[in-house]
């Protein structure tokens, strides 16, 4: 009878820890975040700013297409990142436009082609991806669907009117309760922010930051290359540091893709 009893308390107790693992496996969720992305074939010179994130303990997520084509050593630079705490997440086997490619050939083939040797690729190279970014922000609410049965989160994007403030873009910005069941975010992007293309853009993307702060929301932001001159679009490593150091300053973490439920 005592041994009976002793089994059952036992097996109880395993049963909680194990029920405790789970829920422990993910930190939880500050009460207010900032999510920073970088797309496309860039890890050259996102992997060089390793220190620059560390200095600010900041974390992103970096979206990658063409994992097919990448030199071994471009494939190091990604695990690089991976160990430093950063995610990697799948950004299409071709860069294709969602909508134009579902519309030509249908759902299925988009994720055949697509969709499904690009995870399979990442995930054999011991980096499962658990998002996807769509090329170009093209996207709809049935290719949304589809793709949250491999993904917990995509990110689509919108961009800013002249004379919007940031802080008015409503779909940037995801309440922390909401984040969830919030399948895809909205990102807007953030290349070129303090050059002359975009003067005010910094002070637009703080002023953002605030607004997520004080309201208790997550808000998301994507850019391309970490660079001062490109190739392609990009941030530079300055307006990168401005941003991280406000973060720290207004104690608004950085969340990655992977941290979020
Ligand atoms: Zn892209």
């Amino acid at each position: 009878m005592r041994i009976t009893f002793l089994l059952l308390c036992f097996s109880l107790l395993s049963v909680h820890a194990s029920a405790t693992e789970k829920t422990t496996t993910r930190k939880p969720l500050p009460s207010a975040g900032v999510v920073l992305t970088f797309d496309d074939r860039n890890m050259n010179q996102w992997v060089k700013q390793i220190p620059l994130f560390q200095k600010y303990d900041a974390k992103v997520t970096f979206f990658v297409d063409h994992f097919h084509t990448l030199k071994p050593q471009q494939i190091v630079a990604l695990k690089q990142l991976q160990a430093a705490g950063h995610a990697i997440g799948c950004h299409g086997v071709k860069h294709r436009k969602a909508v134009d490619f579902v519309r030509e050939h249908g759902i299925e083939r988009y994720l055949q082609d697509e969709i499904n040797p690009a995870v399979k690729r990442m995930t054999d190279a011991g980096i499962k991806p658990t998002a996807f970014a769509y090329p170009s922000s093209s996207r709809n609410e049935e290719i949304d669907q589809a793709l949250l049965k491999t993904f917990r989160h995509l990110r689509g994007g919108t961009g800013l009117a002249p004379n919007q403030r940031m802080r008015d873009l409503k779909p940037i910005f995801v309440p922390v309760d909401q984040i969830q069941q919030t399948g895809c975010l909205i990102g807007t992007g953030i290349d070129y922010a303090d050059t002359e293309k975009r003067p005010h853009y910094l002070t637009e993307v703080k002023d953002a930051m605030d607004h997520a702060k004080q309201r208790g929301e997550i808000v998301i932001f994507y850019a391309h290359n970490i660079s001062d001159n490109g190739p392609g679009h990009h941030l530079s490593p300055k307006a990168l540091e401005e941003i991280l150091a406000h973060a720290q300053q207004i104690n608004l973490p950085t969340l990655t893709y992977d941290d979020l439920p």
